[in-house]
């Protein structure tokens, strides 16, 4: 074991969420910040994949991603694989490039003091260059280039004529909410942090603001598997690798290893359930609710018979409608987007996507050894209303392209945006892991940012909404 290195501030991952913390926090230059990150840097292999906006580098040998197995309905069993951006960026520097925010709803039905959408409207303009849209809603400067595209091809511009001849409006701005209201009931261009084919992550635009600060380190580790404690004072973080096991301690200690890296390391670490805990030789010291209730966007995809669009981003346009079902017209086949190799019939997919849904999915450690996976359990069909919802999109769809495409069967999916494993909450919310201020309840010196904390998943896709988050909750971190 090499001895400790100490730093203020210590953040586990460099994903979506740890690299806009890396910059916020290491913009004092008397903060000293170290990130420790389990996948690669961003060597020209590592850059080329990531950059490529074009494709989502997710091909079986893929450097950058981590592969966890999951069920998605238990009866019957469904199992599924998930992926995970698993290098510097993080699930952002892999992902489909679709940039929404959450609608001003979600944030407003937290309920929680600091993140109502006033709070947070101001850390979305933050984040953000829109290279489209001006005005008071919209960032003029931030890290992240976002652009929708002009005209609409392929998949798209199918369902945007077959949607407008069934009387769906057309949606300008879908980063266009308001306070109160957000833009549903409709199609619009998807905000997209790919721009001419490159996929702008938080990992690459806003570490490079960061270069030359001495005082930010982001060292490359095999994994970090355990936070250390003093009585219920976190001090340090226990990792292995480049080459030996190492001890990393700082005065405050952020977990942004994604929703199933920091629900493995927390519960690792003995804040969970203490029963599980107990079963797996793990020394209990908070009891909490991590992983116990999870969300995602479950997914239904049908086949068409639509020629694959020209390679970009997986989704130029999306159509969502009031009671929650969002519709995507994905570009390409899958095979093709991911660079899976020739696949015969690699047909684009129409998605049907349940935002708000009422299932909650479960996390579980399966051993104390960090080399092995956890549970993790979707239960998409433990709500029979999900069901019902995602079954009334696929006739809405059916009902939109009428016979101007041919569709096969839907088949259960995931959006891959598993999120909320250990949510913010107040103080007698007994689903909450972490106060307002992300900081873990029972423990000092230790907070979660990233998508784990979300207390409901968002009525869009949550990377831009953890973005921001990271954003929101750095001067959290500051303000001790
Ligand atoms: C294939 C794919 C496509 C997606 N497409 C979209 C999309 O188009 N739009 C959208 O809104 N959302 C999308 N998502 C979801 C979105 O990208 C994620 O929700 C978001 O990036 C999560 O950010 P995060 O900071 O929580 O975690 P991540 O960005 O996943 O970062 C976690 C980081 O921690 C590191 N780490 C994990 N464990 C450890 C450990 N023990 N020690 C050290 N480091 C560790 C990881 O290597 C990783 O770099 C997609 C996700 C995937 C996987």
């Amino acid at each position: 074991m090499i001895a400790a290195v100490h730093s203020d501030v210590l953040i586990v991952g460099a994903g979506s969420a740890g690299s806009v913390l890396a910059e916020r926090l290491s913009a004092d230059p008397g903060c000293r910040v170290t990130v420790l990150e389990a996948g690669p840097g961003p060597d020209p292999r590592v850059a080329a994949l990531t950059g490529d906006g074009t494709r989502l580098p997710l091909a079986a040998d893929s450097p950058v991603i981590a592969r966890y197995s999951a069920v998605l309905t238990d009866d019957p069993a469904r199992p599924a694989e998930l992926v995970r951006g698993a290098t510097v960026g993080g699930s952002g520097a892999v992902n489909g490039g679709y940039f929404c925010r959450g609608l001003p709803r979600d944030f407003d039905g937290w309920a929680l003091p600091g993140w109502a959408w006033p709070d947070v409207l101001g850390h979305f303009r933050a984040i953000e260059t829109d290279h489209d849209v001006a005005g008071p809603l919209h960032g003029r400067d931030g890290p992240v280039p976002v652009r929708r595209a002009a005209e609409l091809t392929g998949p798209a511009a199918a369902l945007a004529a077959a949607a407008a001849d069934a009387g769906f409006g057309w949606i300008d701005d879908l980063n266009g909410g308001t306070d109160g209201a957000g833009p549903v009931d409709g199609i619009g261009a998807v905000p997209s942090n790919i721009l001419g084919g490159h996929r702008y992550g938080p990992g690459e635009v806003f570490l490079a603001r960061t270069a030359g600060r001495p005082n930010l380190s982001v060292l490359p580790v095999r994994s970090v598997h355990r936070i250390r404690f003093d009585g219920l004072r976190a001090t340090g973080v226990e990792a292995t690798g480049p080459d030996s096991a190492t001890v990393f301690t700082a005065d405050r200690i952020v977990l942004s290893a994604g929703a199933i890296g920091s629900a493995t390391l927390l519960l690792r670490s003995g804040i969970g359930d203490p029963d599980m805990l107990r079963d797996l030789g793990i020394e209990p010291l908070i009891e909490a609710p991590v992983g116990a209730a999870f969300a995602d966007h479950p997914e239904w995809l049908l086949p068409t018979d639509w020629a694959s669009g020209a390679p970009g981003p997986a989704l130029q346009a999306v159509l969502s409608t009031a009671d929650g079902i969002e519709i995507r017209p994905y570009t390409q086949g899958f095979a093709a987007m991911t660079g899976a190799g020739e696949v015969s019939d690699d047909r684009p997919q129409i998605g049907v996507a349940l935002m708000n849904p009422i299932a909650r999915g479960r996390l579980r450690l399966l051993s104390a050894d960090p080399r092995i996976g956890p549970e993790i359990r979707h239960r998409y069909d433990s709500a029979d209303g999900d069901a019902r919802a995602l079954a009334k999109g696929v006739g809405l769809v059916r009902e939109i392209l009428g016979g101007t495409v041919r569709l096969g069967d839907p088949a259960w999916a995931t959006s891959q945006h598993l999120c909320g494993t250990a949510p913010m909450g107040g103080e007698s919310d007994s689903r909450a892991v972490l106060d307002e201020r992300c900081r873990v309840r029972g423990a000092q010196n230790l907070w979660v940012i990233d998508g784990s904390v979300l207390p409901s998943v968002p009525s869009r896709g949550p990377h831009a909404s953890t973005v921001m988050i990271a954003h929101r909750a750095a001067s959290f971190v500051t303000a001790g």
